[in-house]
């Protein structure tokens, strides 16, 4: 094992310490289960209500309301995408990759929820498929569809080469939102956060820790497709990335558009559905 900051020598007991095994901080048993053959029954009898388009190196939003369904298919290439999700009635209830991550690891599969922001804390979409169940974690410790990864963005490539690229995921998903809200760019730039890395193959290297990408294994026509339980404006973003082999932030990879289509069960159905409720705590932080 590497160690970063070697300033210390290890205690006389520091391999029992390392020997004590780990503890699943949230189980799978102590979170809610979805009803995923109740939700394949209804997949059967939606229909497809609308498609939209996220370009290469660009980004699209898409509404999908309550009981409807959403797909996200690759098309023409190999393509990553990074998707941030919003409750269509309050844009400060959004996705809550970290707390996504704490309950259900590091990458997401089918019968995982996406939660919400705090104070609400609710499942804004069900993961229903995922043609790429298959891949599991490879001999690196890579999966697909992380929510280990924050998006590509400006800042950090500032940060890293000095040099201003416009077209990363933070900037796409930024254009995207402000144009499908109306929104000045700034102020649609604060509702941008932390995504879904769909199809993305991910990991942390086993001997250092540190954040790794590989070529995803993603093939025109697989797809991730997820039940909306609460209204969602859904934004996807085609990596500059493209597959993720080599690099993103620039304009390098060859990079292709990503589809993300609507399927409604019916008004009627839908109307049926019944909405997770916002967490019930009372929010008084012990402050009386
Ligand atoms: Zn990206």
């Amino acid at each position: 094992m590497k160690l970063k900051h070697p300033n210390f020598e290890p205690p006389a007991d520091a391999n029992d310490r390392r020997a004590i095994p780990p503890v699943i901080c949230y189980p799978p048993e102590t979170v809610p289960q979805p009803d995923l053959a109740a939700l394949t029954d209804l997949r059967q009898r939606a229909v497809k209500t609308a498609e939209v388009i996220a370009a290469p190196r660009d980004a699209a939003c898409i509404e999908v309301p309550a009981g409807a369904f959403i797909r996200v298919v690759s098309v023409d290439g190999a393509q990553v995408g990074d998707l941030n999700m919003w409750y269509k009635h309050d844009l400060t209830e959004r996705f809550y990759s970290g707390k996504t991550r704490a309950l259900h690891g590091t990458h997401l599969s089918t019968g995982d929820r996406m939660w919400s922001s705090f104070p609400n804390m609710r499942p804004m979409a069900t993961i229903v498929t995922d043609t790429l169940d298959w891949y599991g974690f490879d001999s690196y410790g890579g999966s697909v569809h992380d929510v280990i990864g924050t998006r590509c963005d400006p800042y950090t490539g500032r940060l890293l080469s000095g040099d201003d690229y416009h077209y990363c995921c933070h900037s796409n998903l930024t254009r995207a939102l402000a144009s499908h809200c109306g929104l000045p760019l700034h102020e649609a730039e604060m509702h941008v956060h932390d995504v879904l890395n769909v199809f993305m193959c991910t990991g942390f290297t086993q001997d250092t820790g540190q954040y790794f990408m590989k070529a995803s294994p993603v093939r025109p026509g697989d797809y991730l497709e997820f039940y909306a339980e609460i209204d969602l404006i859904v934004g996807l973003s085609a990596c500059p990335g493209g597959d993720c082999s080599s690099e993103h932030s620039s304009d390098a990879a060859a990079c292709y558009p990503l589809v993300m289509e609507a399927y409604d069960p019916g008004e009627d159905i839908r109307n049926a559905h019944i909405q997770p409720k916002r967490s019930a705590y009372d929010r008084t932080h012990g402050a009386g």
